[in-house]
């Protein structure tokens, strides 16, 4: 199990899609809310390339998934979410992202970073979507150096945006995982924020299902107890 710093009393995560958050680390957040901790997203994109309807108009689905993801967050104590608005399914790491999500790191003022792995999984290859590489490989590059240099995008300290420096970044999954949050007791919280974003599923019992066998399948591998569940991280020190 990785060292943590400690104490963190801000912790910011950022992906690419409305409800990657909550299958990635929903779990871990309300264990974090419920001691104190305040938690921040930032959303890429809004998850308009998603759903499964055809009879819901397509210009109608960024709007439907913010407000999934906002009732999500509030089930799991967060209410602060900022919405980037980058087209689903188009995202790069480019410098205007890396700016957008310094932004909001110099104003959050995080301890702790979560965001995906910008490197892909050829094991499980569907979480490695291009935008979740994408957006991950912006973040990194937010929390260091762009964030804390002071003299990058500087057009941030115009806005009044002071540099900060993040001292941990946390990696959902990854590819060599070295911490695991034990979730057993809010998993069933993770569940009602995951079930937030109907619009995205189509059978949401199977979708429980399978997210309470990833979950126990990370317990095994972190050796925790038979029958616990868990998220599973890598941590990266980034003072
Ligand atoms: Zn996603």
């Amino acid at each position: 199990m990785a060292e943590t710093i400690a104490p963190v009393e801000r912790v910011l995560i950022v992906t690419a899609h409305p409800d990657d958050v909550d299958f990635g680390s929903a779990g871990t957040v309300a264990k974090w809310t419920r001691t104190g901790v305040e938690v921040f997203y930032c959303i890429a994109t809004d998850g308009d390339a998603g759903g499964f309807d055809p009879s819901v108009p397509r210009d109608a689905i960024a709007g439907i998934r913010r407000e999934e993801q906002t009732k999500a967050a509030a089930e799991v104590g967060v209410t602060d979410l900022t919405f980037l608005g980058y087209p689903d399914g188009r995202l790069q790491a480019t410098l205007d992202l890396r700016r957008d999500i310094s932004r909001v790191i110099r104003r959050v003022k995080p301890d702790r970073v979560v965001t995906q792995s910008p490197v892909r999984d050829f094991k499980r290859i569907y979480g490695s979507h291009p935008d979740h590489l994408a957006v991950a490989e912006a973040t990194l590059c937010a929390v260091y150096p762009d964030a804390r240099n002071p003299f990058t995008f500087t057009e941030l300290i115009d806005e009044g945006y002071e540099a900060h420096a993040v001292a941990e970044l946390w990696i959902t999954g990854g590819t060599e995982p070295n911490h695991w949050v034990d979730i057993t007791e809010t998993i069933d919280v993770k569940f009602a924020a995951l079930r937030c974003h109907a619009s995205q599923h189509q059978k949401p019992d199977a979708m429980e299902a399978r997210v309470r066998e990833w979950n126990q399948a990370n317990a095994r591998v972190g050796g925790l107890p038979e029958g616990a569940y868990a998220e599973m991280f890598m941590i990266v020190d980034t003072r």
